[in-house]
């Protein structure tokens, strides 16, 4: 008889926590996997991929404006979003019947219920206590709501996924991707959009991906407020909402959502009673293997909040699975993650921030280039592209490369791969461009703008 009832006992079946299972049920282990609210977790239901969806959608408004400068003409043009949203949820249903076969068919026993711990090697649910010798947290991250007077009269991006009208005037509060992400989709499917932000825009990244989006955001309609944030909600009995703002103004709107940031999803799991160290915000406290200080439990993902990233989620499920059943004790680097952020136009970015690159080397040297897409000659349409490469001085590495434009993650992914091999400005000065393109401004910009 074996010691415990599985190897790998996961709590979450979320991006990371099905990679690890699978790959770990791949290796050999016996692995069985708790899912409270749905497979594939944040990412899948309530995340990246019903988000880019919705973003297709809201891009059409636009395109069907731009395409009148190419000749074309069409009738009137509607918006159903119950169409939209009934396509988003089949092909939700798809991925996560998907998710429950690559689970079923890797040999993953997959339980629905929440999951907590007992102890170091006993997680308990449904009633039932199951033992193992490892466990697996990966219950990644939830929204955050700000103590204001009548928060429960707003949302979440949770529920946005799921409105059963199309709101007509929306307020969006928060300056971070998911905030700019949501404000570009509503705003695109043409409500009348405002975008409530303390500070700046995109905080953490280059600052002038913030300061440029901010620009073209504006020039597509939507009202964004900086310096102010909102200090009560009131709802009248039709179901309109009054927000009062810290400078004193009100804004009537039908929607408000907030999208001011996602803990660590750490509470109630039984994880401090078992010994496992929390940070100040609820992230658990891991090594570079993902071990907790208990040595029987690892965790992943949004839940340890190094990056709160689909592929970053993978790459650490993959990690611990290898670790702990095959011969692999690599670690993950967090160096170069490219990510992208999907508001209109979208954001692309790799590397260092101008402002972090002086901070870790001093001199730099900085190029940027900002134009009017070829595409818009005819269009009519204001947008304008950002480019900007963050190279160091002393050895003339690329350290950053940061876009704002069209496909900007489509055009980033490949200059990761460079950027991870240390490419030189000077080797990318050599690659011939792709004409007529945008991405060929990458590799054809020649005067540093700043040192
Ligand atoms: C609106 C939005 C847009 C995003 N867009 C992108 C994007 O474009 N690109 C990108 O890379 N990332 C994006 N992300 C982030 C990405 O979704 C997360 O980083 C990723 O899903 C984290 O994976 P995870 O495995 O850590 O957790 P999750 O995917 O959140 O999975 C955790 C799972 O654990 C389950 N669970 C929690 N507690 C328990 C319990 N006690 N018992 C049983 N089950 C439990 C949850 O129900 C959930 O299914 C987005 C996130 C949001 C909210």
């Amino acid at each position: 008889m074996p010691e415990f009832d599985y190897d790998l006992f996961t709590i979450g079946a979320g991006s990371g926590g099905v990679r690890a299972s699978r790959f770990a049920a791949h290796f050999g282990a016996r692995v069985a996997v708790a899912e409270e609210r749905y497979l594939g977790g944040t990412c899948v239901n309530v995340g990246c991929i019903p988000k880019k969806l919705l973003s297709y959608a809201a891009h059409y408004h636009g395109d069907f404006a731009d395409a009148a400068g190419f000749g074309w003409s069409a009738g009137e043009i509607k918006f159903d979003w119950a169409t939209l949203i009934a396509g988003k949820d089949r092909e939700i249903a798809r991925l996560n019947g998907i998710y429950e076969r690559l689970l079923i068919s890797a040999g993953v026993t997959v339980l629905n219920g929440r999951a907590h711990l007992a102890d170091a090697h006993t997680v308990e649910i449904n009633g039932k206590r199951v033992t193992a010798k490892h466990i697996l947290v990966a219950t990644g991250g939830w929204p955050v709501l700000p103590e204001v007077p009548g928060v429960e009269h707003a949302i979440t991006s949770n529920e946005a996924f799921h409105l059963k009208d199309l709101p007509k005037r929306v307020v969006i509060g928060g300056g971070g991707y998911i905030a700019v992400e949501f404000a570009s989709i509503f705003n695109g499917l043409g409500c009348r959009t405002t975008e409530l932000v303390r500070s700046s825009l995109l905080r953490g990244f280059d600052a002038d991906l913030g300061a440029f989006l901010a620009g073209e955001m504006g020039k597509k309609g939507v009202d964004l407020r900086f310096g102010v944030h909102l200090e009560r909600i009131a709802k009248a009995p039709d179901g309109e909402l009054t927000l009062s703002l810290s400078d004193g103004s009100t804004l009537a709107c039908d929607m408000m959502m907030y999208a001011t940031g996602r803990a660590p999803n750490t509470s109630s799991l039984g994880l401090e009673q078992a010994g496992v160290k929390l940070s100040d915000n609820g992230a658990i406290v891991v090594d570079d293997h993902y071990q907790t200080s208990v040595p029987s439990i690892h965790a992943i993902g949004d839940a340890i909040d190094r990056m709160q990233l689909t592929p970053v989620a993978l790459a650490e499920g993959m990690v611990v699975a290898d670790r702990l059943f095959n011969t692999a004790t690599r670690t993950m680097s967090y160096n170069n993650v490219p990510t992208a952020i999907f508001s209109h136009p979208n954001v692309g970015t790799v590397g260092l921030s101008e402002a972090q690159a002086r901070k870790q080397h001093g001199a730099v040297k900085i190029f940027r280039s900002t134009f009017k897409a070829l595409k818009h000659t005819l269009s009519g349409n204001d947008e304008r592209t950002m480019m900007k490469l963050v190279v160091d001085e002393a050895t003339d590495r690329v350290l950053g490369a940061h876009m704002v434009g069209p496909d900007a993650g489509e055009i980033i992914q490949g200059f990761a791969v460079a950027l991870n091999c240390g490419a030189t400005k000077a080797q990318f000065d050599a690659t011939i461009g792709i004409h007529p393109t945008i991405a060929e401004e990458m590799v054809t910009m020649r005067e540093p703008v700043a040192g």
